[in-house]
């Protein structure tokens, strides 16, 4: 399915540009004018807009624009797994206003020079706001920390070697240090280079500890084990300035799934356990994570068809983390539907410290929503989405 769409037809709205009278939720009442041609039946009844806080059982709802903390998008050096315009435009469709790119692009993304030359891209080519980290060490190599000041000066606010991150305790102690006095932040994918549960537990525990010393803010990415999980839960009642995220996966799948999904279940950190999944989903539910963050991760149908262990890591999963966490979390009666919509939008804002962006998402959050990948706009579609049951849909980003 690679490539059977070009990026030019990306800027072409999915969704009718005359609906644009409904983004005034503050007037729910006023009647829709009439003038307007060709009207979905189902967006008539504009009365049914209101703020969260107001919603009893609304279908549609617009809030705020999704701000994804963590994705992939390939470019520049692997645009055969994605690029800037596809991938963006799955954020888009997946009702994400903004997301933050992750640095380990080719070459990585680890100077002022090429954190600029990936603002020109965007304003080229994004179809959503993104934010792009730069790495916290040289080359992503986790042995000498980069230029935190310059880069913080430049117009960077986060820092991350995702992918890895730095094995010696020392480096990682003088990158915090330096990101401490630049006022940046430190999203850090916890693992050893086996991705054991042990490794896992004993990065974040070394990273909730390094934030205690240095004072540095410290994102924990895509946390999967309940023991790193239980540990951050504790730094935050300790005041630390730390946070979590889940992926979209890690709250729907087990280890299972790779039985019947193969090598589009395998991602690092792995599938683990039931009770690890349930873990992090009373976490999302009780805010221990604030942001659900897909780790949106583009790769080729070749790539994946290798046999399980040289196969890369990573799914995509802009498309499908409403409907899928929807069901999962506020179907399920887990959470609010307001608590929920905070782990897509002012979670991740407070965690990055800016502003909710300006961007809003129209959503319909009564019907059934069988995933269907043949509909995503990713470049590459591996993932183990195709038919499951999630719940709602984006119908807009504006
Ligand atoms: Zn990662
Ligand atoms: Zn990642």
């Amino acid at each position: 399915m690679r490539g059977k769409r070009h990026p030019s037809h990306l800027s072409q709205p999915s969704q009718p540009s005359h609906l644009s009278h409904l983004s005034q939720p503050s007037q729910p009442s006023q009647p829709s004018q009439p003038s307007h041609l060709s009207q979905p039946s189902h967006l008539s009844q504009p009365s049914h807009l209101s703020q969260p806080s107001h919603l009893s059982q609304p279908s549609h709802l617009i809030t705020p624009a999704f701000i994804d903390l963590h994705v992939h998008l390939r470019e520049p050096g692997q645009t055969a797994k994605g690029d800037i315009a596809h991938e963006t435009a799955a954020a888009r469709a997946g009702g994400f206003g903004t997301v933050v790119a992750m640095a380990n692009t080719t070459p990585p993304t680890d100077t002022v020079e090429r954190w600029q030359a990936m603002q020109e891209r965007f304003a080229q080519s994004a179809q959503v706001r993104v934010i792009q980290c730069a790495c916290m060490t040289k080359d992503r190599a986790g042995r000498e920390p980069v230029d935190a000041a310059a880069l913080k000066t430049a117009g960077v606010i986060a820092l991350s070697d995702d992918g890895s991150t730095p094995q010696d305790t020392g480096v990682m102690r003088e990158v915090a240090y330096r990101a401490a006095e630049a006022g940046l932040l430190l999203i850090d994918h916890c693992e050893d280079p086996t991705s054991s549960r042990r490794g896992e537990i004993d990065f974040a525990t070394r990273d909730l500890e390094l934030a205690r010393e240095t004072g540095a803010r410290f994102h924990l990415q895509h946390l999967s084990a309940t023991e790193a999980v239980e540990a951050l839960r504790e730094a935050q009642k300790d005041g630390l300035p730390v946070s979590g995220e889940a992926t979209p996966h890690h709250l729907a799948f087990t280890a299972a799934a790779i039985a019947r999904w193969g090598t589009n279940a395998k991602m690092a950190p792995p599938l683990r356990e039931e009770h690890d999944r349930q873990a992090l989903l009373t976490a999302v539910a009780d805010g221990t994570l604030a942001a659900i963050a897909t780790d949106h991760a583009p790769h080729t149908a070749e790539e994946k068809a290798r046999p399980f262990d040289e196969a890369p890591n990573g799914i995509i999963g802009l498309e499908a983390a409403f409907p899928v966490c929807y069901a999962l979390l506020v179907k399920s009666s887990l959470m609010t539907l307001e608590d929920f919509l905070a782990r897509l939008t002012t979670g991740p804002a407070k965690i990055l410290d800016i502003e909710v962006p300006a961007i809003s998402v129209e959503l319909d959050l009564n019907s059934h929503n069988i995933l269907d990948i043949n509909q995503f706009h990713s470049k590459s579609l591996n993932c183990p989405w195709n038919g499951y049951p999630g719940w709602g849909k984006v119908l807009r980003v504006f």
